[in-house]
């Protein structure tokens, strides 16, 4: 399993299938990717193979210069393209490996406020608390900052969120998440293998961070809510 995200140049769909396929050594049952084109967020999702989902991207491709992608080793709700990533509610899209341990008493919540799920998985209950917390007046990185601050578990995350094209928001705790550095260009990954064909300009997150991220500029906070600074290294992959 493992998460991508591009804050790109150029179109982001390609190099999204690109990075997933050098994270499929690490498992998974289904992928799907979500992008942003005129600021309106659209996803595909495919059970299986990462194959099944470019197959499918052939025939109705995703367009735009933002993404995220991901691939699935499910652990809550059946793999089904229904219960794949990303995980979409109102204008949050969102990735997510691992486990948020505390996704019922947060479905409980929300339900309690009307908000419905669709799905069986833990992640589903990560974008409705965001969108939530946007329809109450929050900007979409404070929105981020707040759900992140609500989960435990353990998580690599990355939030896309509609009409934001230079927004990403990564997040790790108990999972490793990487950020590229390209020319005007990030990526994020799970792996910095994911990234090597775009950059080796690499920083890792430590436990607990989170990232806000631009195509020019990436503010890392710790679980305090300091800013951090974590080096830059250069790391070099086969391409
Ligand atoms: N717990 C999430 C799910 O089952 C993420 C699984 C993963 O790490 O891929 O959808």
């Amino acid at each position: 399993c493992g998460i991508v995200g591009i804050l790109g140049g150029h179109e982001a769909a390609p190099r999204l299938v690109e990075a997933l396929s050098r994270l499929e050594y690490r498992g998974y049952d289904s992928a799907g990717i979500a992008t942003l084109h005129e600021g309106r967020l659209d996803r595909r999702r495919a059970v299986g193979k990462l194959v099944n989902l470019s197959d499918r991207l052939v025939h109705e491709p995703l367009y735009g210069r933002a993404g995220i992608g991901h691939t699935r080793w499910a652990t809550h709700g059946a793999p089904t393209e229904r219960n794949a990533h990303p995980h979409r509610a109102g204008r949050v899209a969102v990735v997510h490996n691992g486990i948020i341990e505390n996704f019922r008493e947060l479905r409980d919540e929300l339900q309690a406020a009307g908000i419905a799920h669709e799905t069986e998985t833990d992640t589903e209950t990560v974008a409705l608390l965001a969108e939530r917390y946007l329809n109450e007046g929050l900007s979409p990185r404070d929105a981020a900052e707040q759900t992140i601050a609500r989960l435990e578990g353990a998580y690599a995350l990355c939030f896309l969120f509609e009409g934001e094209d230079d927004l990403l928001v990564a997040a790790r705790k108990g999972s490793p998440l990487a950020i590229g550095h390209g020319d005007g260009e990030v990526f994020v990954g799970s792996d910095a293998i994911a990234l090597a064909p775009m950059t080796d300009r690499i920083t890792y997150l430590d436990e607990g961070d989170h990232a806000i991220i631009s195509r020019t500029s990436v503010e890392i906070r710790d679980e305090a809510g300091q800013i951090a600074n974590r080096p830059v290294k250069i790391v070099h992959l086969d391409a």
